[in-house]
């Protein structure tokens, strides 16, 4: 496989990697793609973020949602993709993941915590939405399974809803700003499993690419970036990923 010696050889010349992870980079680990073909926004439409807000039927849809998929996410592990990524940043050659997955298997696979850049936020835990406080989901799923009673900020009596953000929320400032620091920083860019559609994440790319990095992309199938890519894998991101760094 010639491209995956290309792949090897590009990560071994690079010195500042950031990687760019999508749901391609999941569905290995049996999360589906919610917006592939079969996909559950494909037969839902999504809870816009105003709706939540102003509806309280509108935030017990979106527990019910929450939990019908929860075993799924809960069983779910991370891959050789993950893995790959793992490895490279303990060696410290690559400075950060930049994820729009909201799984939580980057940290799962043993990512720092500060070198994970989640721009949706993660589905793993819920928060207060306006002070903040982290709430565990089995406390508000105790709460939700006595006759779908919708869980409060026990501090501030705000909403609580999954640390994730949703249409119609704004981006996350300090997320937004840590992956403009490392993509500007970056010599080597290696986008993963993101079918670079959903703008502005889809944006990081073109900004390293343009600040003179090196630009990869590995996924199942073409990009729009794909021409301004020094190289295009077509293929599954753990088979390709564990042959270029070398782990399992
Ligand atoms: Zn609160």
């Amino acid at each position: 496989m010639p491209k995956v010696d290309e792949l090897r050889r590009m990560i071994a010349g690079a010195e500042n990697i950031v990687a760019f992870t999508g749901a391609g980079i999941s569905t290995e680990s049996g999360i589906p793609d919610f917006r592939s073909p079969g996909g559950i926004w494909t037969k839902y439409k999504p809870i816009e973020f105003g709706d939540f807000l102003a509806s309280a039927e509108a935030r017990r849809e979106s527990w019910r949602r929450k939990f019908a998929t929860h075993e799924t996410l809960q069983q779910a592990t991370p891959n050789a993709g993950h893995r790959a990524l793992a490895r490279l940043v303990e060696q410290g050659k690559m400075t950060a993941v930049i994820t729009q997955n909201i799984d939580g298997l980057h940290r799962a696979s043993g990512v720092p915590d500060d070198k994970v850049i989640e721009l949706h936020g993660n589905t793993t835990y819920a928060a207060c939405l306006d002070c903040r406080r982290r709430y565990e989901l089995d406390w508000v799923r105790k709460i939700f399974a006595v006759d779908e009673r919708l869980p409060v900020c026990t501090v501030c009596g705000g909403h609580i809803k999954t640390a994730t953000i949703s249409f119609g929320q704004s981006m996350p400032e300090a997320e937004m700003e840590r992956a403009h620091a490392v993509t500007l920083a970056a010599d080597l860019f290696i986008v993963l499993g993101s079918s670079l559609v959903v703008y502005p994440a889809a944006g990081f790319p073109i900004m390293a690419k343009r600040n003179g990095s090196r630009l990869i992309i590995v996924n199942r199938d073409p990009t729009d970036q794909d021409d301004m890519a020094d190289l295009v894998i077509n293929a599954e991101i753990g088979a390709t990923m564990s042959r270029a760094v070398g782990v399992n």
